[in-house]
């Protein structure tokens, strides 16, 4: 039976990569193997769209149900972010550089989890420990992947792995401007015209119990803040909304990824809380952050310490 290679639900530029990367090893060590994904093509996101285009890369299919089927799973390991039924599938490879999630199996599997910034660093090096040769559009995306989960080398996540695979990554794909190469997926991803604040708002959003407060957090990556500026009021607008439904606070992380810092936007019951969090003054509804790039590592430890959690 066929492999089906497939990355979590709301694929990233890496989910796909992988599962085109990890299709094609599997394919060169004699298994059959075919890349698909989690979302029809034409609703990938922007800047794995970007990505596939630019390395003249076709989209993976879709899967919807994994019941009966041979799965390789990428970039993560948790039931809950894998396609359907896939306790009824059989799962015979993780690759993965996240924690790891609550997947079992009846049979023994192929495992490489790693602490790097990004699937495709796993990868890279599992092609050069079997001596496979990566193909120079798959070299492509890897290279793109690596680029957008360690947000250029700027998230605390990317390892000098990830910075070493980047130089493997360059050399095969024939690309020289990875600046260049990541401000074109920055654009693409970070595109707000025509999109509405509360979808801007809700497109990297998680809510959070600080002490029996719920907080939720926000995060647009920019290429610069004025990409934002004639909407903020529009943004503040949709924070109040979400924030009458039951909230304490509702945090926006303008993230700078060029200035490497966040203008953050808050809307609070306890706004003072918030400056204390992150040693700022508000002026108006937001403060900048230097530095401040990260949710995960970053945004809520702070907040967590300072609720008391
Ligand atoms: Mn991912
Ligand atoms: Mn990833």
């Amino acid at each position: 039976m066929t492999i089906q290679v497939c990355g979590h639900s709301n694929p990233d530029t890496d989910s796909v990569a992988a599962a085109l990367a990890y299709a094609v090893l599997s394919t060169a060590m004699g298994d059959d193997a075919v890349a698909v994904m989690q979302s029809t093509p034409d609703k990938l996101n922007p800047e794995s769209t970007v990505v596939l285009g630019k390395f003249g890369l076709t989209a993976p299919a879709e899967i919807t149900d994994a019941a009966g089927k041979k799965i390789a799973l990428v970039d993560h390991s948790d039931i809950g972010q894998a396609p359907a039924n896939i306790k009824d599938a059989e799962v015979v490879a993780i690759v993965d550089h996240h924690k790891l999630g609550d997947i079992t199996t009846n049979n023994p599997i192929l495992i490489n989890c790693q602490p790097v910034g990004c699937t495709c660093t796993v990868l890279n090096e599992m092609f050069k420990m079997n001596n496979v040769a990566i193909p120079k559009d798959i070299a492509g995306a890897m290279l793109a992947a690596i680029l957008s989960d360690t947000v250029n080398f700027k998230s605390p996540t990317c390892t000098a792995k990830d910075k070493a695979a980047v130089a493997d990554l360059k050399v095969v794909s024939g690309v020289d401007d990875t600046d260049g190469l990541f401000m074109d997926m920055l654009k693409a991803k970070s595109a707000v015209a025509g999109v509405p604040a509360q979808d801007l708002l809700f497109r990297d959003y998680k809510d959070f119990d600080m002490n029996g407060k719920k907080v939720g957090v926000g995060q647009l990556e920019l290429a610069t803040l004025d990409q934002v500026a004639d909407i903020r009021d529009d943004l503040l607008k949709a924070m109040q909304d979400t924030k009458a439904d039951g909230r304490h606070t509702v945090l926006l992380m303008l993230t700078d990824v060029v200035k490497e810092g966040t203008d953050l936007l808050v809307v609070s019951d306890e706004p003072a809380e918030i400056e204390a969090a992150f040693g700022g003054k508000l002026e108006g509804v937001s403060f900048w952050v230097d530095g401040m790039m990260s949710r995960k590592k970053q945004t809520v430890p702070n907040l967590q310490k300072q609720f008391g959690c």
